[in-house]
């Protein structure tokens, strides 16, 4: 289908945030899903730990989870060739240090289980070797076991999201850069180096770009900030990890889980960053190898593959959704953090309820989620 010369909404980024809106939004308006790099998913979306957790981030969060899980469990026929969700289950850990903590965080979740959550189980040092063999006795002494937590095919997500986008007629177009825009009454003129398209509204899904895109559009940015988080995979000789839990450090201050065969480890880095093609640090690497070195016994010859992304958050760690008090037309879709992925599902709905101006959907309401709590007016600027 060749790209009109004008649609009713232009989304700019192809990650899971402008691509799942582009699904929500297609049947309703014409669509033009724009992403600069070759590959939809490249930034963000394509380096995530690919974790669905009700468990250990904001109550908001935990809401927009809530609302996401029917979707991932049992998306409509023909979105995905495989299950969205694979259950892994969650071991958080604590060192003698932590102890205090661990016993803390317990009694918490055991008080303030989401609703329709798996109560927590507490594990004795032995009962958590029996799940992670390769743990190290002499550093371990507790861990918690969240049955509550899954994998999540990301690629069969932001595919399958793409296919019902170009299925309800989304136009949607890779190595297209936003490099200028204008505004006039009837609405943008969206440059890229050989192609402009108009528009009546855009809508910024640009991720650790979000603010840069912003300026383009002559809009005041809202200090969304890009942080890089690190990941490595290690070669594990010995055990077949392939059905362990993830396991979390008790106050993440780093996490693992099986990949492809390898240990996927993270330092649960969050350093501050201008937006860019992000690549690791070898401290970080080194940190992520340490990790490992004391709370296993596992012998680490080599790193077989390391990478970084960048999570971008808002000053308040919640997503920004809705208009622009100073631009009408410009929407933002932006600031998912380190739960874009998961969220996907509930906020493209509330996404594309407020991008048309609709009430929310009736479940999203039952749940006390509301357009004021990610409205971008909520800054001062
Ligand atoms: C290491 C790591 C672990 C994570 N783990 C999890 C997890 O377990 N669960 C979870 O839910 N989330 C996780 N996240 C967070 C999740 O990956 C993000 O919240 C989500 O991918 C954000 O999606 P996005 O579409 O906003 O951003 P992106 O995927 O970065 O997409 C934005 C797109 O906009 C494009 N763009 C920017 N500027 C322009 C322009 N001028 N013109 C055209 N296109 C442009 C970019 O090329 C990019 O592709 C993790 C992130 C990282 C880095």
């Amino acid at each position: 289908m060749p790209m009109p010369d004008h649609v009713d909404i232009a989304i700019i980024g192809g990650g899971i945030a402008g691509t799942s809106l582009a699904a929500a939004l297609a049947p309703h308006r014409s669509v033009a899903l724009l992403e600069r790099e070759s590959a939809w998913g490249y930034h963000a979306t394509g380096r995530s730990a690919a974790e669905f957790t009700r468990r250990f981030h904001s109550e908001i969060v935990g809401r927009l989870t809530t609302a996401s899980h029917a979707f991932m469990s049992g998306p409509p026929e023909g979105f995905s060739a495989t299950a969205l969700l694979h259950r892994r289950g969650n071991l958080l850990i604590a060192s003698h240090e932590k102890r205090e903590q661990l016993d803390a965080i317990t009694e918490a979740e055991l008080r303030n289980a989401p609703p329709g959550a798996t109560p927590v189980e507490p594990q004795t040092v032995e009962q958590a070797l029996a799940r992670v063999p390769f743990l190290n006795p002499d550093w371990l002494a507790g861990a918690l076991f969240d049955a509550d937590c899954w994998d999540i095919e990301v690629e069969s997500l932001l595919q399958g999201y793409r296919k019902q986008a170009k299925a309800a007629g989304a136009h949607t177009l890779l190595n297209w850069t936003l490099d200028a825009a204008s505004h006039r009454d009837s609405g943008w003129t969206l440059n890229s180096a050989d192609q402009a398209i108009t528009a009546d509204v855009v809508v910024n899904a640009a991720g650790a770009w979000a603010d840069d895109v912003a300026r383009l559009c002559g809009v005041s940015p809202l200090q969304l900030i890009p942080h890089r988080r690190t990941a490595i995979n290690l070669p594990v000789e010995g055990f077949d990890v392939s059905e362990m839990p993830e396991v979390n450090e008790i106050e993440e201050d780093f996490y693992f889980k099986p990949d492809a065969g390898q240990l996927f480890v993270s330092p649960a880095d969050e350093t501050p960053v201008d937006p860019h093609d992000a690549w690791p640090e070898e401290l970080d690497i080194a940190i992520a190898a340490d990790h490992i070195d004391q709370c296993t016994t596992l012998e680490i010859t080599r790193v077989a593959h390391s990478w970084a992304g960048l999570r971008t958050f808002a000053p308040d760690r919640l997503p920004v959704v809705g208009y622009d008090s100073e631009r009408p037309n410009f929407f933002w879709y932006a600031g998912q953090g380190g739960y874009g992925i998961q969220t996907a599902p509930a906020l493209s709905r509330l996404g594309a309820a407020l991008a048309m101006q609709q009430p929310l959907d009736d479940d999203l309401t039952a749940l006390a989620i509301t357009a004021e709590m990610f409205s971008p007016a909520r800054f001062a600027r």
